[in-house]
This record gives C-alpha cells, sequence and structure tokens, in this order.
C-alpha cells in the first residue's frame, strides 16, 4: 500500500494545546515553590534505546534548558531513574509466572552505556546536569518507606484498582540466593512489617521492608503511584530545597493516570493536589498511529519496512552519527518553545521527513 501525503503540517488545537499553547513554562513556574528543580525521566536499558525513549530524554533537556533561560533564579537538573528491577527473563513453575530483573541477569549493563552515551550528549549540548539513580537508591530515601507502609496497610482496597485481574498487591523481592521473583506476587504474605516470599527452588525467604527497603521491586502501575506521592512529599517538604517534575510518553497519560494514580492516591487520603506535575511526551508512532515499540515487544521482523536507524539508537548513531541525537534534540526543542506542538503524537514518518530534509 502506498499512502500519499502531502507537505502540510496542521496544529488542531484542543484540550491542553488549547491552554497552554504558548505558556506551558509560565504555569509550571508559577506553581514552584523551591529553586531548584528537578526533571525525572525514567526507563528500563532492556534494549538499545528506542526513538520514543531518546525523545523523552531529549525533551527532559529541553525543557530544563528552556526553563533555566526563562527563569535564570531556578537550577534545573535532570534525573534518570533507571529501572534496573524491570523483568529480562521469566520462565513458569508449577503454573505461577517467575522473573529475574534486568540487574540479577547483567542484560543491564550491555545497554546501560547506550543510555549514558546520549546523556552526555545532551548535557553537553544544554550545560544541563543529571543524575543516574538505580532502584535501590530511590528505595533507600526515607519518604519511600512511609509510602510503603500506607500501600502494604491499605493493600486490600487499592489492589482492586492497581491489579484489577488478580488483585494482588505487586511488591517483587527477588530470591536472595537465585534471583527469581514471584511476578504476581500470588504467595506474598504480610505480617507487620515483614513479607514472606516464596522461591520455587529454595522456598520461603522475609524481608522487613522497613529495614530492607532497597530490595523492594514494584509492578509498574504501583512504582507510578509510590513515585507519584514520593515525589510529591519531597515537593512539599521544607526538608528537600528542590521540587521534581516527571516526563514520561504520552502512552501514559489519560485513563491510565487518572485510574491508577490520582484515584487510587486519594484513597490513601493523599491530597492529590500535592502530587507531581507530569509532562508527556509526544509519541512516537507508526503509520497506523500505534506507538512505535521496541523490537523485544513486537514480533520479528515488524517495521521492516522502514529505515534501520529509525528502530533504537544504536542503529541511529552507526548510520546518521550525532547528527541523529542533534535532530532529535532540534525537534523536542521546538515542543518546549512552541507547546502547541507538544500535545500531540508524531509519526516516524515525521522524523523521516524532518532528517531528510536537512541532508538535502
Ligand atoms: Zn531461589
Amino acid at each position: 500500500m502506498i499512502i500519499e501525503c502531502g507537505d502540510n503540517i496542521y496544529y488542531p488545537l484542543g484540550g491542553a494545546s488549547y491552554v497552554f499553547k504558548d505558556n506551558l513554562l509560565e504555569y509550571v513556574h508559577s506553581k514552584l515553590r523551591k529553586n531548584n528543580l528537578k526533571i525525572s525521566i525514567g526507563a528500563q536499558p532492556n534494549s538499545s534505546p528506542h526513538f520514543g525513549t531518546i525523545s523523552v530524554f531529549s525533551l527532559a533537556f529541553s525543557f530544563a534548558k528552556e526553563f533555566h533561560k526563562k527563569y535564570k533564579d531556578i537550577n534545573c537538573s535532570v534525573i534518570f531513574e533507571v529501572v534496573d528491577t524491570a523483568p529480562s527473563e521469566q520462565i513458569i513453575i508449577n503454573s505461577i509466572k517467575y522473573q529475574k530483573n534486568l540487574k540479577n541477569t547483567g542484560i543491564i549493563d550491555k545497554y546501560m552505556p547506550q543510555f549514558i552515551e546520549i546523556l552526555e550528549f545532551l548535557k553537553n549540548k544544554t550545560n544541563i546536569k543529571y543524575e543516574i539513580r538505580y532502584q535501590k537508591e530511590y528505595n533507600a530515601q526515607n519518604e519511600v518507606k512511609k509510602v510503603v507502609h500506607k500501600i502494604i496497610s491499605n493493600r486490600e482496597e487499592i489492589s482492586k484498582y492497581l491489579d484489577y485481574k488478580y488483585q494482588n498487591l505487586k511488591i517483587r523481592i527477588s530470591c536472595p540466593k537465585c534471583g527469581l521473583t514471584d511476578k504476581n506476587s500470588i504467595n506474598n504474605k504480610y505480617n507487620e512489617n515483614i513479607i514472606t516470599c516464596y522461591c520455587p527452588k529454595h522456598g520461603e525467604f522475609k524481608i522487613n521492608y522497613y529495614k530492607d527497603t532497597k530490595l523492594l521491586e514494584y509492578s509498574t502501575p504501583l512504582r507510578n503511584l509510590i513515585r507519584g506521592m514520593v515525589y510529591g512529599n519531597i515537593n512539599k517538604s521544607k526538608k528537600y530545597d528542590y521540587e521534581i517534575i516527571r516526563i514520561t510518553g504520552n502512552d501514559y497519560s489519560g485513563f491510565y493516570q487518572e485510574e491508577l494514580l490520582y484515584k487510587v492516591a486519594s484513597m490513601l487520603n493523599y491530597k492529590v493536589e500535592y502530587l507531581p506535575m507530569i509532562i508527556y511526551c509526544p509519541l512516537i508512532t507508526d503509520w497506523s498511529g500505534a506507538k512505535l515499540s521496541k523490537s523485544l515487544y513486537v514480533k520479528e521482523g515488524a517495521y521492516s519496512d522502514l529505515p534501520k536507524y529509525l528502530l533504537n539508537y544504536e542503529n541511529l548513531i552507526n548510520i546518521k552519527g550525532y547528527f541523529g541525537l542533534e535532530k532529535i534534540y532540534e525537534i523536542t526543542n521546538e515542543w518546549i518553545k512552541e507547546p502547541y506542538k507538544l500535545f500531540r503524537n508524531y509519526s516516524i514518518y515525521y522524523f523521516m521527513k524532518r532528517f531528510e530534509e536537512d541532508e538535502r
């Protein structure tokens, strides 16, 4: 099938693009209470960064740079929360799903250098500093303990939302001997501050989640809830000299956050107004409008009709060199400078066109 299209690009206003079309930075600034602003981004380093991940990273630096340019008294930096607890291997034993995470299989070591290369490029381009935080360090924060305690105490009620299907609170702990983790937390038991977990090879093991918070792993919706409440607590507390806002992909906007973050936080008597602001990065879609996914999640040979450089960072840098990152940065800058361009998605062909424009 050949699709003919013209050169016109339209930006019809509606929803957030109507309200914030030319004053996004001003709006964010009006809500700040502190002089240090951290822009949080996250990723699971289980493959070479794909186009969507690179755009989120680039948008975070574009935002930080433009924000600091406009409000010189506000220091901006980027914090990359590495989800090294994401699954990289799955097995089924006695009809129960188990997984090993990226850290335990060592897969993370293979791909982290590419993520760091992108961060370094963006730092040099913008003069914006960044920090990298692994789940262990993230979990070690005092604020996490308090939030996790609240969540475990109310697990029955909130699991109906967070895990509608099985109604389990998906807190996971890897077996200290072999790294196997009960994916759906089927066999977890809770007693005061103790979580008892089960490994099919080594039997039961226990942790005290107050003392060993750093060992906790979460499903994505649960991690999202905890992060929201933790950031919110940090933002309103005078103990911390910074505030955090989040930049993430547009696939997490709307129904997902409303049902799994805002309503659940409110059920925990958490004041929703304190939850951190989330700016959604436009999705990069294929011809049909679906998110251009990591090769990991779509069938082999997918996207074989696209130029290879559009598939992941490895290809981008090998084929286009740093020009590839320059181009993406130029585009995310436009999204921040002209926010009516931010509140929508872009097809990969839009990027192809922008790449080709420059090469002509
Ligand atoms: Zn084990």
